[in-house]
């Protein structure tokens, strides 16, 4: 680190943050409509009639991405047979049945990103699994719980209302239905809204164009599992956007489109990806012990998120970042141990890392002023870290060629094709690699409001930010809970670890309730209000810093208020909430609930605690 000069990147750092805030921060993107529209529907499987539920069901479940699956398979494991997943797509699998696009693989390692591996008996193929594998494990979870017997795919929800008098939700869809459930649940994801950037002209293009999550391989030719899109050979092609989708797709494109210019407003920085087989006898030694991915699961984010694990058992980028840190840590003296020493053995470990990313651009690219243009100036958690050992490489190809915007963007889209940096570049295709809503209001993303107790809304108790208890129970909703990783672990290196434990405690609350005959469950706001607390006396976001390039990460750079404070995780980090939660769970006295009988709702008016 001798060579680094500190107080230069620092202001580097803050001038390409500058150049890129904008006044209008999120509402610089706008939504799939008018000629994008037909781009929502279900280019996978067709729908097919049938007639509208009317039924009861015990637990009701939105969303059949991971959240719904993990989720589902706690229940049945605790012999609550009767659920339904409620899911718009045409089969399991949420972000991974919509986003086919080539190149498509988890970016965190297999061993812990899939769900239920010892469950399910299945071994990953690669350290880093490509989407159609994933799929298919979501599918295998689903008739491994047998998950599909009672699901209603194609069927988006409109409405959800509280019926105080019986105990139970009513759920409208789109297909008819008006079904009724004691609980429901919700995990509609983080990120399942596309957007489009708000360019002038986006309308007026006359080729083709899609979003990376509808990939359009009846124009491209390929397919998901990475076959060659040998429909481009004569195509000019644009892509814009680089996050971590266009990372994953570019190498694809440059090796088959005739042209291919990759519209750049901010680098990714692009880390080693060294993916690899997994070895089926290396699996067998690693997987004999029951619990195994448990540990590996706790490993990682003892690794990475407030734990002091001396193994790392997936040696990652993810956890080369806590890695560097903890090892500057441990050398300060313990006499010179205190916020602000650690605070600066952080940036210099990230300053560290961040050089060894750029000089990775030099050493792949070989056209210099290509390399300098990909270079990420930013701290590394400040968005979301890519890892590839394609991506930088596609730049080597004489079609492939980046166009950098210095942080502008894509100015305009004309008849004819893309305006950038003073150039117009006339193109067959554009493909919107411009990701999704991310920070918009949950109701707003999930298409239907929760009409709770006494008519009121969750978009009115949200009206200032989030308000749970763990991140899965709202006061005033009885018997429905969320399923997702704000105000709970907040471990944003590995999602479904987040809904793997809400599955758990939705997954003892429910068999509780049942098991007393309680007609109802709700946090107290007592309990809601003091679990608000706790989340806000914290240090704050660790990603999302106000000093960081702008992105979704950080509201786009503007101060989100309290919602913004609210939209955090445990103030001691991931590994202290799956502590507590767990413990939480254990301790079957579940604090900060009410459970109410029939006879309370109509006698007594509040049962507090469990029993
Ligand atoms: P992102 O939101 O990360 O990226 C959108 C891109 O579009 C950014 O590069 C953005 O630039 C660019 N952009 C927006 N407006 C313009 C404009 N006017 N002109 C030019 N460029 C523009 O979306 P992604 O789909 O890439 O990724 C979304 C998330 O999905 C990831 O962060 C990750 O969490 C998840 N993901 C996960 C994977 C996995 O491994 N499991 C794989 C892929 C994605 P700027 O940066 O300047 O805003």
């Amino acid at each position: 680190m001798a060579t680094v000069d500190k107080e230069a990147l620092r202001a580097k750092y803050r001038e390409e943050r500058d150049k890129r805030l904008r006044p209008d921060g999120n509402d610089q993107y706008i939504r799939l409509t008018g000629r994008f529209a037909h781009y929502l529907d279900d280019p996978y499987t067709p729908v097919t009639e049938r007639a509208p539920r009317t039924d009861h069901v015990t637990v009701a479940f939105i969303g059949g991405g991971f959240a719904g699956l993990v989720t589902g398979a706690r229940l049945k494991e605790a012999g609550v047979e009767d659920v339904r997943i409620v899911e718009k797509g045409g089969d399991f699998g949420g972000t991974w049945y919509w986003n086919r696009y080539p190149g498509a693989q988890c970016d965190t390692a297999s061993f812990v990103y899939m769900p239920l591996l010892e469950e399910t008996g299945h071994m990953p193929t690669e350290k880093y699994a490509h989407g159609p594998e994933i799929l298919e494990h979501c599918r295998r979870i689903g008739k491994h719980y047998g998950l599909y017997d009672n699901a209603l795919f194609h069927t988006e929800v409109l409405d959800l209302t509280w019926d105080e008098q019986r105990s139970r939700w009513t759920i409208r869809t789109n297909r008819g239905d008006a079904f009724t459930a004691q609980f429901v649940a919700m995990g509609i994801g983080p990120l399942h809204v596309p957007k489009l950037p708000g360019i002038p002209g986006i309308d007026s293009f006359q080729g083709h164009s899609f979003h990376t999550s509808r990939w359009d391989y009846a124009y491209t030719g390929g397919d998901p599992s990475g076959a060659p899109l040998d429909r481009l050979a004569d195509k000019r092609v644009a892509i814009i956007g680089t996050g971590a989708t266009a990372v994953q797709c570019v190498p694809h494109l440059a090796r088959a489109c005739q042209e291919l210019y990759v519209f750049q407003r901010t680098p990714s920085s692009v880390d080693v990806r060294d993916n690899h087989p997994i070895d089926p006898q290396w699996f067998a030694a690693v997987t004999a012990t029951p619990g195994w991915q448990q540990r590996w699961l706790e490993n990682f984010t003892a690794n990475q998120a407030g734990g002091l694990a001396d193994e790392d058992l997936v040696m990652d980028g993810w956890t080369d970042i806590a890695r560097r840190f903890r090892s500057r840590i441990r050398a300060i003296p313990p006499a010179e141990l205190s916020q602000e020493t650690m605070l600066a053995a952080f940036e210099d470990a990230d300053f560290e890392k961040m050089e060894e990313i750029r000089a990775r651009v030099d050493a792949v690219v070989r056209d210099s002023d290509t390399a300098s243009r990909l270079k990420a100036w930013y701290r590394q958690l400040c968005k979301r870290p890519c890892f590839h050992d394609e991506y930088l490489q596609a730049f080597n190809l004489p079609g492939t060629h980046l166009v950098d915007t210095d942080g502008k963007g894509v100015e305009r889209i004309t008849e004819k094709g893309v305006v950038a940096a003073g150039r117009e570049y006339e193109v067959d295709c554009v493909i919107y690699a411009s990701g999704f809503e991310v920070t918009t209001d949950y109701t707003r993303r999930a298409g239907y409001d929760l009409v709770g107790r006494g008519g009121r809304r969750l978009s009115e108790h949200w009206a200032d930010g989030m308000r749970t208890l763990h991140g899965v129970h709202v006061h005033g909703f009885p018997n429905a809970f969320i399923v997702q990783p704000t105000q709970g672990a907040n471990l944003i290196s590995n999602i479904p670890h987040n809904l793997t434990e809400a599955g758990r405690t939705i997954a003892v609350t429910v068999r509780h309730a049942l098991d007393h005959g309680y007609a109802q469950v709700e946090p107290t706001k007592e309990a809601e209000d003091a679990w608000v607390e706790l989340l806000l006396s914290g240090a704050g976001r660790l990603l999302g810093s106000p000093d960081c390039t702008p992105g979704y990460y950080n509201n786009e750079g503007h101060d989100a208020g309290l919602k913004g404070r609210l939209n955090v995780g445990h103030p001691h980090g991931a590994m202290a909430f799956f502590g507590y939660i767990d413990q939480w769970r254990r301790s079957g006295t579940f604090d900060g609930l009410a459970f109410r009988s029939v006879a309370d709702r109509f006698g007594r008016r509040e049962t507090a605690g469990a029993d």
